[in-house]
Parts: C-alpha cells; structure tokens; sequence
C-alpha cells in the first residue's frame, strides 16, 4: 500500500534519508525505531506531503504521491493530484493540534464536511461513533482546553480517523503526555489495530506497545534500515550493533 522506492531527503549538505526502500502492505503495521535524528519523523512528513523527495519515488495504493504519469514518463504531480493521493494518509501528532475555539464533537466533524463533502448528518454520526471508539463520548460538548492531554489525543485519533484513511500515521504520538495518561492513549491505539483494517506507519518509543501492535519493526540509523523483522525476533534477538545499543537505551 505504500511503497518508497530509492528515496533520498537532503536538508543542506545533511542527507538525512539515503536511498531508502521500504514497502507496507494492506492492513499491515509497521513500528519505525532508531536514535534521534535518524530520519523516521522525516519518512512520515513526506508522507503527509509536508517535505517531498529530493530523489526517488512515493507510492500509495498505486499512486505516485509527488509524481504523476504523463506520456509514458513521470512527471511532477500537480496540486490536485497530490491531494487527492494524500486524503488517503491520516496523521496524528506529538502535539495534537486541535482547533482551540470548536467544541470536540466539531473538531472531528470539520474535516469530513469541507474537504471530503460528506453531508453534515453522515459526518455527525460518524463522528459520535469514533467519539465513542476512544472513549469521549461523555465529552462531547467541551472544548480542549476543558480536557487532559490525554483526553486530547483521543480525540486527535478520533478525527484522523474520520476522514476515512486507509494509511494512519502515528508520531510519537505519547511523548507529550503526563506518565499517567499514556496507557490510556495506548489502549486505544492497541484497540485500533487490533479491530480495524487501517495500515498504520508509528513513530514510537513505547516498546510494549510497538511489540504488541506491529508486523515488522524498522530500525533506522543514520537515514537508512539497518535491521527489520518481527518484533519478537528484533526485541528479542537483535541482529545489528546498532540495534542492541539503540534498544539497551530504551527496553
Ligand atoms: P526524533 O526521534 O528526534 O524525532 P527522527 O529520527 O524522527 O528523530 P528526523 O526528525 O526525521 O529524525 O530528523 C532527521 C534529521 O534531519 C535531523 O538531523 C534533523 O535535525 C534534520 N531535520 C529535520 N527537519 C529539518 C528541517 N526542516 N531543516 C533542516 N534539518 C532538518
């Protein structure tokens, strides 16, 4: 479903991703791990098409996301098309970004109604229903300032999933939370994964819940995957160097 073919990200004389191949299926989850500044929060940026490729090619669910098909070559996509290819991602941030001044049931509402058109009933109720789904639904009538931190991502997860994506992108999306509101956010994202069909992409430093969400963990150094596979078998049996230092620093 999503597939980087030989990507290269420079910022400066920084190359930040090298070459970088990698491919998620349909329904799959896959955790990014690595040390700071390995480029993981980059691979998700260019996938909400907040960066783009200094060379190399994105593909989601059959789409070129930067690039489109014209006379047998691949030409820069335009406007249009990049957002047509990228309704497909949802993301959610460390920060969670809410409108400040819109009542919860309206923040995961908005979306729905003025970018994909959906009719105000239909996005109501679907709304309530994801509202429901992480927990809130007590809280509909607040703004977030009235709520946790936690309280607030579940509804940032609510309202990226409102729009429908096939593709959920997930950036260190606990990091900002107090200790104690951390297991709350994880418990849905679990129930998320485990109950949906979403492909997800996560950022995480959460490794209980990388191992008990992920098909395949990708260990970044230095712009590049040093060490995939399944979680037991990374978590448990590193192959890499790099892997066990970079684990000893957070199991
Ligand atoms: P972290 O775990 O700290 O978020 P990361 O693996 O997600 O790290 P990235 O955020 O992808 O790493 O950053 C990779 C490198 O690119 C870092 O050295 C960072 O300083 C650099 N970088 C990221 N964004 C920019 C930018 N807009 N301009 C210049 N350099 C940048």
């Amino acid at each position: 479903l999503v597939r980087f073919d030989k990507v290269t990200k420079r910022f400066g004389d920084v190359t930040v991703l090298d070459q970088l191949d990698f491919s998620v299926d349909t329904g799959k989850h896959v955790t990014l791990i690595g040390p700071s500044g390995s480029g993981k929060t980059t691979i998700l940026r260019l996938l909400m098409t907040l960066l783009t490729p200094d060379e190399g090619t994105i593909k989601v669910d059959g789409d070129y996301l930067n690039h489109e098909e014209r006379n047998g070559t691949l030409a820069k996509a335009g406007e249009k098309h990049v957002r047509e290819v990228r309704k497909k991602i949802g993301m959610v941030f460390q920060q969670f970004n809410l409108f400040p001044n819109m009542k919860v049931l309206r923040n995961v509402t908005e979306a729905p109604v003025h970018v994909l058109g959906m009719s105000k009933d239909e996005a109501d109720q679907r709304a309530r229903e994801l509202i429901e789904l992480v927990g809130l639904s007590e809280q509909l009538d607040k703004y977030p300032s009235q709520l946790s931190g936690g309280q607030q991502q579940r509804v940032a997860i609510a309202r990226a999933l409102a729009m429908r994506p096939q593709v959920l992108l997930l950036d260190e999306v606990t990091s900002a939370l107090d200790p104690e509101l951390v297991a709350g956010v994880l418990d849905v994202l679990r129930d998320i994964a485990h109950t949906t069909d979403i492909t997800m992409l996560v950022v995480t430093h959460e490794m209980s819940f990388a191992r008990d969400i992920s098909d395949a963990v990708l260990m970044f150094d230095k712009g590049k995957i040093v060490e995939s596979g399944p979680p037991d078998k990374m978590f448990s049996e590193p192959e890499h160097e790099r892997t066990r230092e970079f684990l000893s620093t957070v199991l």
